[in-house]
């Protein structure tokens, strides 16, 4: 009887969950926190002017990858990128790691090599240091898990809350390619476009590869463009929403603003091209697809015309005051999609 009654996972959801924790953790004794639970990553003051930034990030087997269609090194690989994103969508730099890893008895050595090679190849491109971890048994899946610190300037650190409205909503590039190039794995897509086998290798590198937003980070935080920044990783409109929700506003996003891969859709909804992915369906890997890695960020009115200088297809909507967040199509009709991003547990 009690059993029926106790509240599931499946109900509350990923977000209600870590909502939980949160309160169990709660504040914590002792000075120098500048951000807790509920953005990209933790922030605590360890200078006059410097911040810590700290975040992690785990993936599982069957969960997150699956080895059917992913090797080793991308493993290694996206394990890093995950958490690099995070670090630079506070505008930070990353600078050292941990790593963990759960690892079935079965897979052979060179494999759990190649793992760490895919993290080294990255570290090394950002100048990160790998320094440690842990390494035990797993059942019968592999568990990945880093843990990254990154540092920067107090002042220069973007957050979720600090968008206002009027604010132009920006999207640093492409949405779409990763969660194509997944289908492209799993459902062993193929369309019948010009030059597909090279569009193909692109968006399955989108997802198997993804190159984490650190310069682009650097040239919002060098020109003080953002007023808030989110990374999109579980989906660009459930990280509208996330974004809207932290700084107490609304936004209109306009569907036909979207950047879209233009070789996987046709430019126009009424533009037939027989055997593409349908223009609907482009916009629905982009706005619920998830693993884009890119950034979200508001910018101030006084600035938007050197954003659209350094991100000319960036520019995707506005903030509002009325707390809603909508997507218009062309004709400023309310677009509602079924999921707006990924969620773990929540079962609808
Ligand atoms: P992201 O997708 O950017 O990694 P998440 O959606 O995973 O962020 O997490 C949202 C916030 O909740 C982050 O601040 C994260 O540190 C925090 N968080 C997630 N899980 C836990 C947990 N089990 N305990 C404490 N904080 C958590
Ligand atoms: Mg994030």
């Amino acid at each position: 009887m009690a059993q029926g009654k106790r509240l599931t996972l499946g109900q509350i959801g990923e977000f209600g969950l870590i909502q939980r924790v949160e309160r169990i953790f709660g504040r914590p004794n002792r000075p120098g926190l500048v951000q807790g639970i509920g953005d990209d990553a933790a922030v605590v003051k360890i200078g006059h002017n410097k911040a810590l930034l700290y975040t992690t990030d785990i993936l599982i087997e069957d969960v997150h990858f699956s080895l059917k269609y992913e090797g080793f090194l991308d493993i290694g690989w996206k394990a890093l990128a995950v958490n690099i994103s995070d670090i630079a969508s506070m505008g930070a730099t990353p600078t050292w790691g941990v790593i963990s890893v759960g690892v079935p008895v079965s897979i052979p050595v060179d494999n759990v090599d190649k793992l760490a090679q895919g993290v080294a190849k990255l570290a090394r491109k950002y100048r990160i240091g790998i320094i440690g971890g842990d390494t035990v048994k797993s059942p019968d899946r592999l568990v990945v898990n880093i843990a990254l610190l990154g540092e920067a300037p107090v002042q220069d650190i973007l957050y979720r809350h600090g968008a206002s409205p009027g604010d132009a909503l920006f999207v640093t590039n492409r949405v779409g390619e990763a969660a194509a190039g997944l289908a492209v794995l799993k459902d062993r897509w193929q369309l019948a476009v010009n030059g597909w086998p090279k569009i193909k290798k692109q968006i399955v590198k989108k997802y198997l590869r993804p190159e984490p937003r650190v310069k682009e980070s650097v040239l919002i935080v060098k020109n003080k463009l953002a007023s808030s920044m989110i990374d999109i990783s579980d989906g660009l409109h459930i990280s509208i929403k996330l974004l809207c929700a932290r700084s107490k506003v609304g936004a209109r996003v306009y569907l036909d603003k979207i950047p879209l891969n233009k070789q996987l859709s046709p430019p126009k909804a009424d533009q037939p091209l027989a055997e593409t992915i349908n223009y609907q369906h482009a916009l629905q890997l982009a706005l619920s697809g998830g693993e884009d890695y890119e950034l979200l960020f508001t910018v101030p009115q006084n600035k938007i015309r050197k954003a659209l200088a350094l991100f000319p297809h960036g520019w995707i909507g506005e903030i509002t005051k009325d707390k809603i967040c909508k997507v218009l199509d062309q004709n400023g009709r309310e677009v509602i999609t079924r999921n707006t991003g990924y969620e773990h547990f929540k079962t609808k």
